[in-house]
């Protein structure tokens, strides 16, 4: 990545135009780890996209899609800020006015690529391999879509209390300041060994680029705990140190279900012998009961 690209990528972010997980997808772009980006644009900002692009990305291309978007309906989980999916449905662009639009920005093969098959039915898999993402997370998308929560299809295979990279945190960009170092898709589980190897390449790719000043707020922002526990989560940064801790002011989940109005607060939290208790209602919850909380601690490098 030169320096015209981080400059356009940091533009394009800075203006809110994108989120950081599309940042991470542009370094990976021009580090030749991907040959096309798929940017999801609102259709009044368009024009100041192209523009950022051509005028910054002089070694790629972009297209847009024939089709524009629109929201169908709003996923099950919402955090404080809104809701945090959205499942859009395409319609022909000359039937709408607003919405959003998508541009393919890439090699001249990849951008090709792209729109050759987004112009058919796509299918999740090749759409995968187009885009850089793994085989096994484009396969369990499909339960997404049909209106499973992408952080339950995530952590549906964790029990009780488990350690994790940080580079495997994919929570990390739902809550401010929204860092991380994945790309655009959901992880088939937390523990996807492609997504952390992906992962691992992205942070190597983002320390040699012009943007390396990210990695430190990134570390810092990706060592966190993650409580999972009927369908709300928890985000507490930072590594877990102490042996047990009543916090100050019990903690409201950050993301939780968007059906409900009450939730559980959770008082405190312990760790001893590789296993994290949570405090709720006065008592200690340990993991390994079918509804007890999950358990993420997300550490080291
Ligand atoms: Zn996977």
């Amino acid at each position: 990545m030169n320096s015209a690209e981080a400059l356009g990528a940091l533009t394009l972010f800075q203006k809110e135009i994108i989120e950081f997980k599309n940042v991470i997808e542009i370094v990976s772009l021009c580090a030749h780890q991907k040959s096309v980006v798929r940017l999801v644009i609102p259709e009044n900002k368009i024009n100041a996209v192209t523009h950022i692009l051509s005028t910054y990305f002089k070694e790629y291309y972009y297209s847009l899609a024939t089709y524009a978007l629109i929201n169908v309906s709003f996923g099950p989980a919402t955090t404080n800020y809104g809701s945090i999916d959205r499942f859009q449905k395409r319609v022909g662009v000359e039937k709408i006015s607003g919405g959003d639009r998508v541009i393919f920005f890439g090699t001249d093969s990849g951008v090709n690529q792209a729109l050759q098959m987004e112009s058919g039915e796509c299918n999740n898999l090749e759409a995968s391999s187009i885009y850089g993402y793994p085989s096994c997370c484009a396969l369990s998308y499909e339960s997404i879509e049909r209106g499973k929560s992408w952080m339950a299809a995530c952590l549906g295979n964790v029990i009780g209390t488990i350690h994790l990279p940080a580079l495997a945190n994919r929570f990390s960009t739902l809550i401010g300041p929204q860092l991380g170092v994945h790309l655009d898709y959901f992880p088939c589980s937390i523990e996807c060994q492609e997504t952390i190897s992906i992962n691992t390449i992205n942070r190597e790719c983002l320390a040699l680029s012009p943007l390396a000043d990210f990695i430190k707020p990134i570390n810092e922002h990706i060592n966190a705990t993650i409580i999972w526990w009927k369908g709300c989560l928890w985000y507490i940064k930072g590594a877990f140190t102490q042996d047990a801790q009543i916090f100050y002011r019990p903690l409201k989940p950050d993301i939780f279900p968007s059906s409900i109005s009450s939730y559980a607060t959770i008082e405190g939290l312990s760790y001893r012998e590789n296993n994290a208790e949570v405090l709720v209602n006065g008592k200690w919850l340990s993991g390994d009961g079918e509804n007890s909380p999950r358990i993420i601690l997300f550490g080291g490098h």
